[in-house]
């Protein structure tokens, strides 16, 4: 796993968060009423949205963050520039402890990821400070 951390421009910061604003409107969550729309943005260039899907049993429900990249994963996409994550709270909401391992598998520790908040005010972190000393593909020994 590499450590450098990848440049996005400002076009690509810019279409990250607003397909991250816009995927919130794709939400189900007739439960929490908490919309999360996230943008995954691909090595080639490709935006890939995602937004959580609830379920009346509750621990069925998914992430946006999963949502986004399991879609990616399934077109064939494996290596990832940066996540976008919205919400309708502030602060910004951060990944939860699953979408954290979910996604470390297909990043490295300095994957961005861009928080935005109600306002689309964002705090911008990394894989490596949400999930530090994870557990991941590199870890089997073999
Ligand atoms: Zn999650």
């Amino acid at each position: 796993m590499t450590s450098s951390s990848p440049t996005l421009s400002t076009q690509e910061i810019e279409t990250l968060s607003s397909k991250a604003n816009a995927a919130k409107a794709a939400a189900y969550c007739p439960y929490s009423k908490f919309r999360v729309g996230a943008c995954l943005l691909t090595q080639s260039g490709e935006f890939i949205t995602g937004a959580n899907v609830e379920n009346a049993s509750y621990p069925v429900g998914t992430c946006a963050e999963r949502v986004a990249f399991g879609t990616a994963v399934v077109a064939g996409q494996r290596k990832f520039k940066a996540i976008a994550v919205a919400t309708d709270i502030t602060p910004p909401a951060s990944p939860c402890g699953m979408c954290r391992q979910f996604m470390s598998e297909f990043t490295s520790p300095s994957f961005p990821v861009y928080m935005y908040d109600k306002d689309m005010n964002c705090t911008i972190t990394t894989i490596g400070e949400l999930l530090p000393s994870s557990f991941g593909p590199d870890d089997f020994g073999h």
